[in-house]
Parts: structure tokens; C-alpha cells; sequence
């Protein structure tokens, strides 16, 4: 019996949402969208304003062009991480500075942020590394004693907290979710921007929508509302379809739930996965919540496999893993440029023996006994 790396948790409710707005006769950005915008500022709380984007890559950039990062600034971004995170800084003209991860928590490490900062720096964005909330409190800290900008990549941080309070709901300037397929909930495709400062929310409203100076609802659903617009910059588009923002409604609601069936498998794991030469994954500082997005593990260099040979392992058995991630500084676009200077020891250590095991809510006993007993048999 084969165990897929992902499976979406899709239910009638859904299904259901997404033919009313197919039938409604509005596909696009609109009231679906704000219910989606609303719903999820309320569930965060910390008085956020949300952006419903089409992917999270669009919502990092609407940020980070929201703070004004542009030519000659740098910044800084793990080298442990999906190439967005850095490639939408690219795309402004700035340089990203690859930034090597703390070995257990694999999230950056301010240590090394500290070695590689330089005046040209404006930017830092901590990365919630499978689920496991950074700790913002001391990126925050770094934040202010250098004068940068705090952009967090939360695509894998929903739900995430730290004593209570939410990945979302901090003091940053941004942070942005994705909904893609295999996301914790998901929309197709899919993101959302939260700020707490109404000049990036407004900024990244207009840059959402090609420069124009009000969305397309409200200028067909208002009383008295006309053909007129103006364009007050160079946009994008980056806007979410009803659509999708509909089924994201559905999911939301439930994001808890999702997390708790993730936990379950993800506590399974740990207990029965305990002695055999891997690395685990950390537990949420505290009494922090991880939101359990990944299970990445690192099969040590003296175990009886190598990670490859662990990874042709299930594939002959049909159970899906993955490798979250070849560290930036490897791949050949980033490694030609500057800010991929330097070392990243610990990076380079976990990628090594790094894969990641299946997990999702609707995982099975039986699916994850499957997991569990391959990796007893191989490296037991
Ligand atoms: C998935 C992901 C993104 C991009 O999300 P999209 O919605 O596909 O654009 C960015 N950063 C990280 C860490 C991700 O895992």
C-alpha cells in the first residue's frame, strides 16, 4: 500500500463554496475575498490588516516593495529555504545575503546574520522553518539595534505561536502565508499578507491590483461607482479570485483541526522514531505551538544508509518524502552571486542526511506505521 508525501484535506463544505461563487456571477476578487481578508485578521488577532494574494511569492513581493527595499540594498534571508524567500528581493533590485541556520531549530541564525551585516543591509526575514516559530522577540531586538525591517516568510507557520501569541500577529512589518497545494491549508494557489502598519497595507493594496487606485469590485459594486480610475504606479497583479478565496474561507476555519491531526502523526513520529541515528525535530519553545508543516529529519553520516539510499528505499515502497531544501547557496543561480559569499557549516551538515517524511491531517495509523517501520528496517 503506497503513502503519498501530501494529501489535502478538501470536504463537502468546499466543494460547496466554490460552486456558489461559480454560480454567483462574480469569479474575481470580491466579496468572497474580503470575507477571507476579514476572517483572517480575526483569527491572528493583534490588530492586523490581511491582503489576499494569489501565491505567497506575490505577497513577499508586494512587502517587500511595501518597505521600499530597492537597487543597492541588501538582505538578509537563510540560505535554508525555498528560493521566493530570496528571489523577490532579486527582482527589486537588492541583493539577498544568505545567512546560515541555527543546527537544531534550523531557522537563521543571528549570530551569523551579525557576521554578515553591512551598512547596504534593510531587510531581515526570518523563515518559520517547518512550523517551528521563530523566536521574534530576539529577531526584533536584532531588528531595531540595526534599523531593518522585519519580513516574515510564515509559508509554512499557520498556525504557529509562541506563549500564545500567533506567527502573524507580531510586531513585524509583514508576514505572509501561502495556500499553495500542499500548504497547511490550502487554496490551489494562494497567499495572504498581514501587517499592522496601514502604510504597507495600503501600498500593497494598490501594487496588488496594477497601480490602480481602487479594486475592480469596488468600481462595479458601488452605487454611483464609474468607469474611472487612475494608476498611481507600475503594479502587479497579484490579486486572489473569489474563487479561491472562498474554499480558503472553508479552510480556515479549519486550520486548528488540520494542526491537530498534523501533531498527532508528527508526536507518533518522535516516540517511535526515538533512538535511530536521525536527528528529530525540535518541539515548539515553551509552551509554543508548532504547526507541524514538516517533519524534516537528518539521518546521520555513520548510519547504516545513506540518505539516498533511504530515499530509493520509499520510493520502491511507494511512500512519498521529499528534501526540504538543498540550502540556496547551492543552487547554481544563487551560488554566482555575492551574497552567497562565506560558509554555511550548519546548513550544509543538516542538507546532507536531510529528508522529510509525509505528514498531513488526514494521515492514517496504518500509513504512519508504514513510514516508521521502513526506517526501523533500514537503519534499526
Ligand atoms: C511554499 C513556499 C513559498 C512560496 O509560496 P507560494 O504560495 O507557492 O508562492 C515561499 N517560502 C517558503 C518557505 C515556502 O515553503
Amino acid at each position: 500500500m503506497s503513502v503519498p508525501f501530501f494529501r489535502p484535506s478538501i470536504g463537502e463544505n468546499e466543494v460547496q463554496a466554490a460552486i456558489e461563487v461559480l454560480r454567483s456571477g462574480w469569479l474575481t476578487t470580491g466579496r468572497k475575498c474580503q470575507e477571507f481578508e476579514r476572517n483572517f485578521a480575526e483569527f491572528l488577532g493583534g490588530g492586523v490588516e490581511a491582503i489576499a494574494v494569489n501565491s505567497a511569492t506575490a505577497g513577499l513581493h508586494l512587502a517587500a516593495e511595501a518597505c521600499g527595499i530597492g537597487p543597492g540594498d541588501e538582505v538578509l534571508v537563510p540560505t535554508l529555504t525555498f528560493t521566493a524567500s530570496a528571489a523577490v528581493f532579486q527582482h527589486l533590485g537588492a541583493e539577498p545575503v544568505l545567512v546560515d541556520v541555527d543546527p537544531v531549530t534550523l531557522t537563521i541564525d543571528l549570530a551569523d546574520a551579525a557576521r554578515r551585516l553591512t551598512p547596504r543591509c534593510k531587510a531581515i526575514v526570518p523563515v518559520h522553518f517547518g512550523g517551528w516559530p521563530c523566536d521574534l522577540d530576539a529577531i526584533g531586538a536584532f531588528a531595531r539595534e540595526h534599523g531593518l525591517k522585519v519580513i516574515e516568510d510564515a509559508a509554512h507557520a499557520l498556525p504557529a505561536h509562541r506563549h500564545g501569541r500567533l506567527i502573524g500577529a507580531w510586531d513585524t512589518d509583514a508576514c505572509v502565508f501561502s495556500f499553495y497545494a500542499n500548504k497547511t491549508i490550502t487554496t490551489g494557489e494562494g497567499g495572504m499578507l498581514v501587517t499592522r502598519n496601514p502604510e504597507i497595507a495600503r501600498r500593497a493594496r494598490i501594487m496588488r491590483t496594477h497601480g490602480l487606485d481602487r479594486d475592480a469590485f469596488d468600481r462595479f459594486s458601488r452605487v454611483g461607482a464609474s468607469w474611472s480610475y487612475d494608476i498611481v504606479a507600475p503594479g502587479f497583479k497579484y490579486n486572489l479570485t473569489d474563487l479561491a478565496a472562498a474554499i480558503g474561507v472553508e479552510q480556515l476555519r479549519r486550520a486548528h483541526e488540520f494542526q491537530q491531526g498534523r501533531q498527532a502523526v508528527a508526536e507518533y513520529y518522535l516516540q517511535s522514531l526515538a533512538g535511530l541515528p536521525i536527528d528529530l525535530p525540535p518541539l515548539a519553545p515553551g509552551n509554543g505551538l508548532h504547526s507541524w508543516h514538516l517533519f524534516p529529519i537528518r539521518v546521520h553520516a555513520d548510519a547504516r544508509r545513506s540518505r539516498d539510499e533511504l530515499i530509493g528505499r520509499f520510493g520502491d515502497a511507494g511512500i512519498g518524502v521529499s528534501v526540504h531544501y538543498r540550502p540556496l547557496h547551492q543552487m547554481s543561480f544563487w551560488r554566482a552571486r555575492p551574497g552567497a559569499a562565506g560558509e554555511f557549516p550548519n546548513a550544509d551538515r543538516y542538507f546532507e542526511g536531510a529528508m522529510t517524511l509525509p505528514l498531513f491531517p488526514a494521515m492514517t495509523r496504518d500509513e504512519a506505521d508504514q513510514v516508521i517501520s521502513l526506517l526501523h528496517d533500514e537503519l534499526g
